[in-house]
């Protein structure tokens, strides 16, 4: 076994890159080690300095390589010793996406070109990158050389990434001439026919930059860990970064998950969840490791408060993930840091609820791939390598996810996010979630019906199987027949102030516990004619104003029910996750909830509807359960959290021998019922974990 799979990694990188002489070699071993980090992401390259520029430099490198200009004092030497001594495994940290406007006028044929024919100029506003593709990767790859030679533990590339606007150096246009015999074709030209061939020639080309890097290093020390970081629930199209290429020659997944930016209350608490799962179903059982942040971004020298930190950690490693969490050199002392140290120690002491666990979902959110590179709803997120690219609002695939994501946290239901790459293995669910999944392959159909007809279940919302996966629009569903519906021709909205209404009379359980004869519809709508599906909520008639008389039912399906097989399928004709996303209606929370308890087997209900989120994993015998204290004031930043008592926890199909809880170090009390246990937790502050032991281990 490598040693990165032994025991959960805790990554802690001081970024003193700014200045290598901020922190003694001493101070940071020692830094790390009260930070609870057993590994670390070490610098002895510097960025940005005043001479040189901003960005890194060939005359910055601080080791013995050939590939620097200058010949420095050589850091890494220096530090080994210390991480010997505080045992802690050092990663060097390699950018290889940033470099000075210098250092590129010095190689003018390694700088990624615009499409504009100009050079990259503006990386982070100050520097140049350069193209994996070009002469630059031998430059990269003597230095991994000169690297391995020392007494490290791995290596870590910040990058490598083509920009949305490039690339166009000679060398890339050249290959894909190669390739193609055709022109590199703009990239900001979505619909040109060559357009997909150029992102798939980026992808490829990243691909076998990772595969020589990893070759180069392994064929030295195969012990030496490697890897980048990769993407979340953001298209490649930009980057080149296709998750499942880039795991196939690194040992772990990596993405930005817990990098927050401007004003938090716009971004999800779940986000480094929401990275932190997806990356566990691309990683192939390989590791995966969630970049947080202490920083308020794009203040990367102002720390967060302490609960938003917390809040990033257990977001991160209950969802089955390890962490690289990254502080500045002048922050190590700030209180702040307490929350940092105190989890990686909890780690250190519980380690089996932080690693090789499995998940206990039976419900999966599927994260639309193929319609994140391809629909017209798919948007590019704001992260340190790229900026904000808004797709159509129709149909806005994150605000789509997130609305579904943060329902079924709400109604603690635990649950996976998958990507179409999972789609072989859907028998280990029973219900499957799929969020305005716009574009899916024929092949892809089938397997969702092969699922349905052998008893799973879906939940589909919106334009859900109506493209194909190159984004080109069919006639009808891909999944019509398993959602009982046809295509009648037309998207309706913006509605702003339309409503749906259930069918009066009709004993439903998906309408349990609804007592509005109306409530608002979702901003979009699609117009369907149902066949073997029975509707359960009909679209109101558009109204021309918002005063325009008394709302009347239409006879546009909003919610159709269908059997299919053994299995059930639950279509919604309109943008309902994001509508949740937007204002939490309470009857799209409810609606979700009875289509998870009747189709899905809950496991863990939270009594009095505590603040709770929770996630459920296995190891062995033993079961875990994972509480997070949502419960804050109303802004974020979150600067504290309000103890939770007696947070009352039912599980069902579960037969323990002993309940512990890890953070209060204390036994817990079960009562045996039905189906199941109840017990209570007397005192929830941050987070809690809850070890059931279900089996002889003690
Ligand atoms: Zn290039």
């Amino acid at each position: 076994m490598k040693w990165w799979e032994k025991e959960p990694l805790r990554i802690i990188e001081i970024f003193d890159c700014f200045d290598l002489k901020r922190l003694s070699p001493e101070e940071i071993a020692r830094a790390v080690k009260k930070l609870g980090g057993n590994s670390q992401h070490f610098h002895c390259m510097q960025h940005s300095t005043k001479i040189y520029g901003s960005g890194l430099d060939d005359r910055s490198l601080y080791f013995n390589t050939s590939a620097g200009s200058v010949q420095n004092p050589d850091r890494l030497t220096e530090y080994i010793p210390y991480a010997k001594k505080y045992k802690i495994k050092i990663i060097v940290y390699f950018n290889v996406h940033w470099f000075t406007i210098d250092f590129g006028k010095r190689h003018p044929d390694w700088v990624q070109i615009k499409q504009d024919g100009q050079p990259m100029d503006n990386v982070y506003g100050t520097g140049t990158s350069f193209c994996i593709n070009s002469p630059y990767r031998e430059w990269v790859f003597q230095i991994l050389k000169d690297l391995c030679k020392y007494e490290i533990n791995g290596i870590f590339y910040d990058g490598p990434i083509f920009f949305s606007n490039t690339c166009y150096c000679n060398t890339c246009q050249k290959l894909f001439r190669d390739k193609t015999g055709e022109n590199l074709p703009q990239k900001s030209d979505r619909n040109h026919p060559l357009w997909k061939n150029f992102i798939e020639f980026q992808a490829e080309s990243m691909e076998k930059f990772l595969e020589e890097s990893n070759n180069i290093i392994k064929g030295i020390n195969p012990e030496l860990l490697f890897y980048m970081n990769g993407n979340s629930n953001w298209p490649y199209w930009p980057t080149g970064r296709d998750n499942h290429r880039i795991i196939k020659h690194t040992d772990i997944l990596g993405a930005e998950g817990g990098f927050i930016y401007g004003d938090l209350n716009q971004t999800p608490i779940f986000k480094p969840a929401i990275a932190g799962k997806l990356l566990s179903s691309q990683a192939n059982n390989k590791p995966t490791v969630i970049f947080d942040c202490a920083d308020h971004k794009p203040w990367s020298w102002y720390v967060l408060p302490e609960a938003e930190i917390s809040l990033l950690l257990c977001e991160t490693c209950f969802s089955g993930s390890n962490y690289w969490f990254a502080v500045c050199p002048d922050d190590i002392n700030q209180p702040e840091m307490k929350a940092i140290s105190r989890f990686g120690n909890f780690i250190k002491k519980y380690p089996d609820a932080f690693y090789k666990t499995e998940s206990l979902s039976n419900v999966a959110l599927v994260w639309p791939t193929k319609s994140a590179e391809s629909y017209t709803g798919s948007s590019v997120p704001r992260t340190d390598f790229t900026s904000i690219i808004e797709g159509e609002e129709i149909g806005n695939l994150h605000m789509e996810f997130d609305g579904f994501y943060e329902a079924l946290s709400r109604i603690y239901i635990p649950f996976d996010v998958i990507d179409e790459n999972n789609f072989d293995f859907l028998d280990r669910y029973k219900l499957i979630v799929l969020p305005n999944t716009a574009c899916l392959s024929l092949n892809d159909c089938e397997k969702i019906k092969k699922f349905v007809f052998s008893g799973g279940n879906i939940v589909g919302s919106f334009e859900t199987s109506l493209y194909d996966e190159a984004g080109k629009i069919r006639e009808d569903f891909g999944l019509s027949d398993v959602m009982g519906i046809q295509f009648n021709g037309n998207i309706f909205g913006k509605m702003e102030y339309d409503y749906v209404s259930p069918v009066k009379n009709i004993k439903s359980r998906y309408l349990k516990d609804i007592k509005k004869i109306l409530f608002p519809a979702p901003d979009y709508g699609i117009s369907v004619k149902t066949t073997t599906g029975n509707t359960e909520i009909f679209f109101c008639k558009r109204m021309k104003g918002r005063y325009d008389g008394i709302p009347e039912v239409s006879n546009d399906p909003m919610m159709v029910v269908n059997k299919y097989g053994k299995g059930t399928s639950i279509y919604l004709a309109g943008s309902f996750g994001k509508t949740i996303a937007n204002f939490r209606f309470i009857e799209y929370f409810t609606i979700l909830k009875n289509i998870c308890d009747w189709l899905s087997s809950q496991y863990v209900f939270v009594e009095d509807n505590k603040n709770v989120e929770i996630f459920l994993r296995k190891k062995g015998d033993s079961i875990f359960l994972y509480l997070i204290n949502m419960t804050n004031g109303l802004k974020r930043p979150i600067k504290f959290l309000q103890t939770l008592y007696n947070v009352k926890l039912k599980l069902k199909e579960t037969k323990p021998v002993r309940l512990f809880a890890l953070k209060s170090e204390t036994y817990l009390k079960h009562k045996k019922t039905r189906d199941g246990i109840e017990f209570v937790v007397p005192e929830l502050n941050n987070f809690e974990i809850i070890k059931i032991l279900t089996g002889g281990e003690k």
